[in-house]
């Protein structure tokens, strides 16, 4: 055997560099479902099931086109983990060389790469095309800044890639329109939002659903509403679907939050550009074309780009500078644990029982409920954050460590010190309030950090300024958050130091909240 091209289930494009001047006379694809995958952080049940259906899928579409396969299903004998497993593959087919594009964890990477030299094969890792902005050009960018900073990365991705460009300049004068992209929906709610197109489950996705429901019955999160694409025609469907129905309004509410409205009009994509169903340029070229057809307003598709060109491509770049480092980081020198109603939303704090319930159910929750409630939360108590990403990295369909670790560790939990966000991401339940419903339906008052009635965010949030008085208190872009401190007298500052103090023995005991 010449090759052996391993596939890992978040790689599942049939144009990967991995098929580059494949031979099928000699070369052969390695595919395996492997349970340490779904257990080395305890994944909930939504998330094992789209990568085993994904990839199930897509072997059978390369299995058509003639490449020959070497797939092993989850129940298969042989080793729980997947690299030891890989590596008794290599001690039996000896190939030339092992053909891999880079994998999106470090763990995997590092593991495979010393795998095939204990087995003597050559490791030839090929770079991931799928990707707007290669790792090597990331590093040329960021090299002598001490802070890394998305809004400068994306204007440099924009007039590299030649998008939403007049001249030199940005069309419609602005770079960024986040100032336009705040909307919360008031009282009156939301009203009719139209519902995404969801994907009922096929025969081979059936299967996996019950596979997972039997081998993993111990592990959180539900199937009962599995609709995700896990194919690329269902993932460009789901893509049309975006853009005739949500894109328009995408940009305005992209902040906003209410009770029973999991998607409102986000994209949904994320797990279908993960998982290499689709591809970003693809992704943002669409979205173009219908700024370029009148369909939608530039704020809005500005808006949306500047997830995919800016943020999704800035935190790949971040992740890979220092993979180690970032996973051990830890600035704030958090140490409490995660609370236990982060696994069942068994809690009486509404925002957080909501977005956790969701969390569960469906594998997803958008990017402010990830920020501002369950990752806030973390934050204003204090967990330490290693704790805080093998949560996000087990609960949702879109995690794959490369884009979890950077969000949760560098942008929700500040761990990294502020290398890649100015300022902690911390609020109190007023911000919940403004920007959800969530705050009417609960037992706690978002305005009180004190007595009887007060919301756990609100005390926390005092809390953390104070605990954190001194790093912030001169801090360029933090001052004027911290220095509200002032406004406190002393004893109620001494009441919410008391309050905080219950709260965290509370949820040190196990005691519900
Ligand atoms: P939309 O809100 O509609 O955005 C469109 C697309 O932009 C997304 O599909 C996604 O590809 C991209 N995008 C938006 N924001 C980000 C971001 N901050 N980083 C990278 N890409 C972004 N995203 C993941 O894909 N996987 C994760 O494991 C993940 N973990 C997160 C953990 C935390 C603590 C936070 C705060 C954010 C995390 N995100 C993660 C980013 C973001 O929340 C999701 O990409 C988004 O919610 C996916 O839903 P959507 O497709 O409807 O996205
Ligand atoms: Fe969440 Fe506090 Fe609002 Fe309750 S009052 S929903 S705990 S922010």
């Amino acid at each position: 055997m010449r090759h052996l091209v391993v596939i890992l289930g978040d790689q599942l494009n049939a144009d990967s560099q991995a098929f580059d001047d494949f031979d099928p006379a000699t070369d052969r694809v390695w595919m395996a479902e492997r349970r340490g995958e779904s257990t080395h952080v305890w994944s909930t049940k939504p998330r094992i099931a789209i990568f085993l259906a994904a990839m199930r899928h897509f072997a059978s579409d390369i299995e058509a086109k003639g490449y020959p396969l070497d797939y092993t299903t989850l129940d298969a004998a042989g080793d729980d983990d997947l690299v030891a497993y890989l590596g008794q593959a290599l001690e039996r087919l000896r190939p030339q060389r092992l053909v891999i594009v880079r994998p999106g964890e470090h763990r995997l990477r590092e593991g495979i790469k010393a795998e095939a030299r204990r087995c003597g094969v050559e490791y030839v890792e090929r770079p991931d095309r799928h990707f707007l902005c290669a790792v090597d050009d990331f590093s040329r960018w960021a090299k002598g800044k001490t802070q890394l900073r998305m809004e400068h990365f994306y204007r440099w991705m924009r007039k590299r890639l030649g998008i939403l460009l007049d001249g030199d300049k940005p069309v419609g004068g602005k770079w960024n329109f986040d100032a336009d992209n705040r909307g919360s929906f008031g009282r009156e709610g939301p009203g009719w939002v139209p519902k995404p197109k969801g994907f009922t489950p096929d025969a081979i996705t059936r299967e996996v659903v019950e596979l997972v429901e039997a081998r993993f019955a111990d592990h959180a999160g539900s199937l009962a509403a599995f609709d995700w694409p896990v194919t690329r025609s269902a993932a460009l469907e789901a893509l049309d679907d975006f853009l005739d129905h949500r894109l328009a309004a995408f940009g305005h509410w992209q902040d906003a939050m209410w009770t029973g409205e999991t998607w409102l009009y986000h994209a949904r994509l994320s797990s279908s550009l993960n998982l290499r169903l689709l591809t970003p340029r693809e992704v943002v070229d669409a979205a173009l074309q219908r700024f370029a057809n009148d369909e939608v307003s530039l704020s809005s598709v500005e808006g949306f780009i500047r997830q995919i060109v800016g943020w999704r491509e800035f935190v790949r770049g971040v992740y890979w500078m220092a993979p180690d480092r970032l996973l051990r980081s830890n600035a704030l020198g958090a140490s409490a644990a995660l609370p236990a109603f982060y696994w069942t939303g068994d809690t009486t704090m509404n925002c957080l029982r909501e977005v956790i319930t969701q969390t569960l159910d469906t594998g997803y929750a958008h990017h402010i409920q990830r920020l501002m409630v369950t990752g806030n939360f973390a934050l204003l108590l204090g967990v330490e954050p290693f704790q805080v990403h093998e949560w996000y990295l087990a609960v949702y369909v879109d995690a794959v460590e490369w884009v979890e670790a950077p969000n949760t560790l560098a942008m929700s939990q500040f761990a990294d010190g502020g290398r890649m966000v100015s300022k902690p991401y911390a609020a109190s339940g007023r911000y919940i309030d403004r920007m959800s419903d969530y705050c009417a339906g609960c037992a706690f008052d978002p305005a009180d950090a004190t007595g009887d009635r007060a919301c756990p965010f609100t005390t926390l949030y005092w809390d953390f300024l104070d605990r954190h008085r001194a790093r912030f208190w001169n801090h360029p872009r933090a001052a004027m958050q911290w220095r509200s401190l002032d406004r406190l007298p002393a004893d109620k500052i001494e009441r919410i130091r008391e309050r905080a103090g219950q709260i965290r023995a509370a949820l040190a005991n196990g005691e519900p909240l």
